[in-house]
């Protein structure tokens, strides 16, 4: 189903490495396997794809100019990162539980 995902966004080229290669994957960067967005589908190494299920869960962090996105995708191998939800904060707002531990890892903060 993803692989017909991508065929129809024109990447066979990507497709086929994956194809011809047994350690591709194609991974979700939105997490959803039920998504069949070909923009959020890429082509990538199974290494790569497992490193992608850290950021399950996770949220991007707006906080002013301030950005925490979670994934080491991007600056560490220049790929694509993956979506995740946005937590915008701005001053005054309540942040729950949750929410406090997504900002305890975004800011280096220890308990
Ligand atoms: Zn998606
Ligand atoms: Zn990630």
């Amino acid at each position: 189903m993803h692989h017909l995902a991508l065929i129809a966004d024109n990447r066979d080229a990507e497709l086929n490495t994956s194809v011809n290669t047994r350690s591709y994957h194609v991974s979700h960067l939105c997490h959803n396997s039920r998504c069949f967005n070909p923009g959020h589908l890429v082509v990538e190494s199974a290494h790569h794809n497992h490193r992608r299920k850290t950021c399950t869960g996770h949220k991007v962090i707006l906080y002013g100019d301030f950005e925490y996105h979670p994934c080491e995708h991007g600056e560490v191998e220049k790929m694509r990162r993956c979506i995740l939800p946005v937590l915008r904060l701005g001053p005054g707002r309540h942040v729950n539980g949750s929410e406090v531990i997504y900002l305890m890892d975004a800011f280096g903060w220890r308990w």
